[in-house]
């Protein structure tokens, strides 16, 4: 069964996408918890952190690098953003498909809830 965020990667379910490549999907997060939330995805359906091992190495650098993207288009670069991933159920991980919370637009309280 298809996470939600394979059928995005397959263009089966609509999404604000706001880049793409061969390797990575980037979309806006459908319930935003800041004023700029966007998902750094992997086309390739890794469920959580903890499934990828040193072969994923370029893929976990280039999810940084896609978020640190994302967040200077949209002109967050000088006053700073924050990169979230969420691994299993204590982090509140919701969809078991690898993915970076891209966050700008507001000031983040420490620690995070
Ligand atoms: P996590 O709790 O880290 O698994 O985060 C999952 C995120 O996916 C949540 O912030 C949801 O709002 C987001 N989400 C779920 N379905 C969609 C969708 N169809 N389009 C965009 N974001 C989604």
């Amino acid at each position: 069964m298809p996470t939600v965020f394979e059928r995005i990667v397959a263009r089966e379910i609509p999404a604000a996408i706001v880049h793409e490549d061969e390797w990575i999907v980037a979309f806006r997060d459908i319930e935003p918890q800041a004023p700029f939330h966007v998902l750094v995805v992997p086309r390739t359906p890794i469920p959580r952190l903890r499934d990828a091992g040193p072969e994923e190495a370029g893929i976990l650098g280039r999810m940084l690098l896609v978020a640190r993207k994302v967040a200077t288009e949209a002109g967050y670069d000088d006053v700073g953003f924050r990169c979230v991933l969420n691994d299993g159920p204590d982090a509140g991980q919701v969809v078991p498909h690898l993915h970076l919370h891209v966050l700008a637009g507001r000031g983040f309280g420490w620690p995070p809830g």
